[in-house]
């Protein structure tokens, strides 16, 4: 479903410059986020691109509970009631941001499930792993999730805004710990979420449209919501 980008929302634009540090609480990941997080590094490095099925995966999901939502509450669509992802190149940052108009997360979502509360089956799934021979087949099965962005990413920031709290910006270079402060900028996104990934030196393919047009394409076949990819100028 992805297409040419025509309508560019205003919330397009990294929060910030993801340059810039911000002030926070620092937290550490749970030990068996950290395993987890090594194991999908170390194991799939030779397709760092399902990076984006992911978390393209992650924005339908936050799109639906919204959706789901508004059925009984039309209020909690409020003044974003445009539902999408859109994926947005900053070739002068080497930043990509996919954002969604989904349901947010609050500082505690935050908190928790992106670093503190490892995800059902994840004990399991590490005593299965057995030392560093990496088992594809129960990697896939298990579903890597939202740390696979650190198979593109050195520094990835995600800025959150749920119906329920302010707008928070969760940060992290991935080695142990990660970083939530309120965002200084107020509430940009209106609802939903922007994960910007601040691409690793040898990662720039990504930061070409064409070559992301191609894999939103193939990661985006059973999305049902529309996908736009704003076009870089050149
Ligand atoms: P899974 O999708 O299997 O639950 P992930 O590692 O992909 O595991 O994501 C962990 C959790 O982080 C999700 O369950 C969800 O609660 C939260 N999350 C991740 N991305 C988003 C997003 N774009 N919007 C809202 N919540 C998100
Ligand atoms: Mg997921």
């Amino acid at each position: 479903q992805a297409s040419e980008n025509v309508a560019v929302p205003n919330n397009f634009v990294p929060n910030g410059s993801a340059e810039v540090p911000i002030q926070g609480e620092k937290y550490q990941f749970q030990t068996e986020v950290s395993r987890l997080m090594s194991i999908v590094i170390n194991s799939l490095y030779k397709t760092p691109e399902i990076f984006l099925r992911e978390l393209i995966s992650n924005g339908s999901d936050a799109l639906d509970k919204i959706r789901f939502r508004s059925l009984t509450d039309p209020a909690a669509l409020g003044s974003n009631p445009d539902l999408k992802v859109t994926i947005a190149v900053h070739k002068d940052q080497r930043i990509v941001t996919i954002t969604d108009t989904g349901v947010g997360m609050t500082k505690e979502d935050l908190q928790k499930n992106l670093g503190t509360i490892a995800k059902s089956g994840t004990s399991e799934f590490l005593e299965t792993m057995s030392g560093d021979k990496a088992d594809m087949d129960l990697i896939g099965k298990f579903g890597v999730g939202f740390y696979s962005v650190f198979l593109v990413a050195d520094k990835v920031r995600v800025t959150s805004k749920n119906n329920d709290d302010d707008q928070y910006i969760w940060e992290s270079t991935a080695v142990d710990d990660f970083t939530i402060a309120k965002d200084p900028a107020g509430n940009t996104l209106g609802r939903g979420t922007q994960i910007a990934i601040h691409l690793k030196e040898d990662q720039d393919q990504y930061l070409d449209d064409k070559r992301l047009q191609q894999l939103v394409t193939k990661y985006s076949e059973f999305i049902n919501f529309p996908i736009y990819i704003r076009r870089t100028k050149t």
